[in-house]
């Protein structure tokens, strides 16, 4: 590769402190929020203009259930439920019960400012327009992050780093070893429109039925009503074979997710007559469901997942289906844990089967290690997020936010406890960790 040398500089350090995150969604705000809760000087770093990754940044505004699948035993509390009630107060969410589906919408616009409060509250120095550039390591010990933002290349040092930045950046730039799987789960630009539904009825199947005239990849369009408003949040595009984690195929899946949700438009303006509706809001930036893992003290295997494997060092429960958007061909197959599976293809009924014989009893929820978040290299260093360690078929399921949420919020507390201890992360008691986490709100199990 043709390169050039940059000059060595000094770089001021703006900020020391107990614990830095790297990457603000929510996941990056709990894990700030717990650490700060039990009195960590905690600062978080976020590269756009607000907090709350996917959920505000995408317009994914969908939650699933913090029940197990016979919605009747409560797997997921904590920050999750503390957030879904200060937005309930601004009536800005839907509930929904029982729904394999999703438990709430909620309104994105509302989040970012919830998320604003409750850093504010915890005391947590934000850092927002603010890229993690690269990691200070001295002698094998990370030290510090590089920083770049409009006062230019800064370092913040810390005691103990949390990458939540979805593509594992500063573990990536700290040389972990990360990973991505051969299928990586399609990118989706979402899109807030207006008027979706006609005499009642949603326009998905208008749209799988002119999608190759608009050069749209066969797939599902859904979407849900942003609460309390006529707006609607619609996700019918997918850029497939593009790691997003890579600039030009950023880029690429940038533009051409904006290109599909032009078409869209397009089809449904000349399908369904009479169709006044609006593109009123692109996302600030396309949502990514995954780039690269990081390799952990454990990676969690679909085994373990869709048979509901309990874990001495659990930190997060999850019921949410194994949910593939395949690459390969159309559609997406969902895996249950009482052994059906389904797969949906676009504009013919689902093909319902077993992936496994009958048990007289089925699991009802599985559960995230504390080893898939500990990487295990630097004994200061834990990963929240999508990046956590998983074969494909376990992260098609444990991805969602409820319960990426649940490993923000178990990399706080274990970091606290790290740091009160003087105790590597690596070698962490998690039976600590899990005590400290149910003291703090969370269900553990
Ligand atoms: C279209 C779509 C639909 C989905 N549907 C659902 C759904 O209905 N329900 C559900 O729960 N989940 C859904 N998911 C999955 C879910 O959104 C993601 O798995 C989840 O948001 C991952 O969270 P995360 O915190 O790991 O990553 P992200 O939400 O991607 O957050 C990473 C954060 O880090 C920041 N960041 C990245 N790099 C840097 C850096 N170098 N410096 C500073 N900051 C950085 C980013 O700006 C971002 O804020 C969907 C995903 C997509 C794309």
């Amino acid at each position: 590769m043709n390169t050039l040398h940059e000059p060595a500089r000094d770089v001021p350090v703006v900020h020391e402190c107990d614990v830095c995150v790297i990457g603000g969604s929510c996941t990056g705000v709990f894990a700030a929020v717990r650490a700060a809760r039990l009195g960590a000087r905690v600062v978080i770093v976020e590269k756009a203009g607000s907090f709350g990754g996917v959920a505000t940044l995408s317009l994914v505004n969908v939650w699933h259930s913090p029940f197990d699948t016979t919605y009747r035993k409560q797997i997921i509390a904590g920050l999750t439920m503390e957030v879904i009630d200060r937005l309930r107060r601004r009536k800005a969410v839907t509930d929904r019960e029982r729904s394999p589906h999703w438990a709430w919408a909620f309104n994105p616009q509302e989040l970012q400012i919830e998320l604003d409060e409750l850093i504010r509250e915890a005391g947590i120095t934000p850092l927002l327009h603010t890229q993690f550039v690269a990691p200070h390591v001295v002698d094998g010990q990370l030290r510090a992050a590089i920083i770049e933002n409009k006062s230019g290349r800064q370092a913040i040092r810390a005691r103990l780093f949390i990458d939540a930045s979805g593509d594992g950046d500063l573990c990536h730039r700290a040389g972990l070893v990360t990973y991505a799987v051969a299928h990586i789960q399609p990118s989706t630009t979402c899109a807030a429109i207006s008027d979706y539904l006609v005499d009642g009825v949603q326009l998905d199947q208008v749209i799988r039925e002119h999608a190759a005239e608009f050069d749209l990849p066969a797939g599902f369009a859904w979407g849900t009503a942003i609460p309390n408003s006529p707006v609607y949040m619609l996700a019918g595009t997918r850029v497939y074979d593009a790691n997003a984690a890579e600039a030009e195929q950023l880029t690429f899946s940038e533009m051409e997710g904006r290109r599909q949700v032009r078409a869209i438009m397009d089809l449904l303006r000349k399908y369904v007559p009479g169709w006044r509706g609006v593109l009123q809001a692109l996302p600030a930036r396309i949502g990514i469901r995954e780039t690269r893992h990081v390799r952990c003290q454990y990676q969690l295997t679909a085994a373990d997942v869709l048979q509901g494997r309990q874990f001495g060092d659990a930190i997060a429960n999850g019921s949410y289906r194994v949910d593939v958007h395949h690459q390969d061909k159309p559609g997406i197959t969902l895996k249950y844990l009482d052994g059906t599976q389904e797969y949906c293809c676009p504009g013919a009924p689902p093909v319902r089967s077993l992936w496994r014989p009958p048990e007289k009893v089925d699991p009802t929820f599985y559960q995230i290690p504390l080893r898939s978040i500990v990487p295990g290299t630097f004994p200061n260093l834990l990963l929240a997020g999508r990046m956590f360690d998983a074969e494909p078929e376990a992260h098609a399921a444990a991805r969602v936010m409820v319960n990426m949420n649940q490993t923000g919020e178990a990399a706080g507390v274990a970091a606290w406890l790290a740091l009160d201890s003087n105790t590597p992360v690596t070698t962490l008691a998690a039976a600590r960790v899990r005590s400290k986490l149910a003291a703090g709100g969370s269900i553990i199990l």
